[in-house]
């Protein structure tokens, strides 16, 4: 008797556990990003990042695939007016090569050759633009603690930068070309640099808006 109550017990376990795993599989489903490529591709950082990456026709390529979704390597030539098939190649290896496209090729038919299907990846764009402001962010907060000293005092020339005592014993010349120093208020510096890191703030901010 106590036996059979016990196997129930492990069947009701067991079947909880498997409701539970279904539920799990239909969230993880509804959690597929979805980006706004509109918006996403009206950034110039974004735009000027592919363009470095493939060029400008590159991003042609980039921006046809985004809104056409999966195509055939052949017709995806002809639809952007390649002269030839394998001309568009280089331009999907230099994206490809950022991960900003994928390819699946299938056999067909039983023939030598593989047929390439070609799909844009633009949460890889929206990742790389955002380490791109994290980074800018990173680095003009570093600089900010250097500058946090107090004023100094800059060459007109050669950029050389005096203290307040180094550019008075010197006659606020400087020691390398007698260039005129110029007096430089740090406070200054560190307002520009701070409103710099609010404007990248709410670019990464309106950024992640671009996801769902
Ligand atoms: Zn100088």
């Amino acid at each position: 008797m106590a036996t059979k109550k016990a196997k129930n017990k492990v069947k009701k376990v067991k079947a909880k556990a498997k409701i539970k795993k279904t539920k799990k599989a239909v969230v993880k489903r509804e959690k597929k990003i979805v980006i706004d490529t509109n918006k996403l591709l009206k950034l110039e950082e974004a735009r000027k990042y592919v363009i470095d990456v493939a060029g400008e026709k590159g991003l042609e390529v980039f921006e046809f695939l985004i809104s056409k979704g999966e195509m055939e390597e052949n017709l995806l030539a002809k639809k952007l007016k390649f002269e030839k098939a394998n001309a568009i190649r280089k331009f999907l290896y230099r994206l490809y090569n950022k991960n900003l496209v994928s390819y699946r090729k299938v056999r067909k038919n039983n023939k030598a050759w593989y047929t390439y299907f070609w799909s844009a990846n633009p949460g890889k764009l929206v990742f790389i633009i955002r380490e791109m402001y994290e980074e800018e962010i990173k680095q003009t907060k570093k600089s900010m603690e250097l500058n946090k000293a107090e004023d100094f005092y800059v060459c007109d020339i050669c950029n050389r930068r005096y203290d307040v005592n180094e550019a008075l014993q010197n006659d606020f010349r400087c020691k390398n070309d007698g260039g005129v120093l110029t007096h430089i208020e740090s406070g200054k510096i560190l307002e520009d640099k701070q409103s710099r890191i609010d404007f990248l703030n709410k670019k990464l901010h309106a950024l992640d808006q671009l996801v769902k």
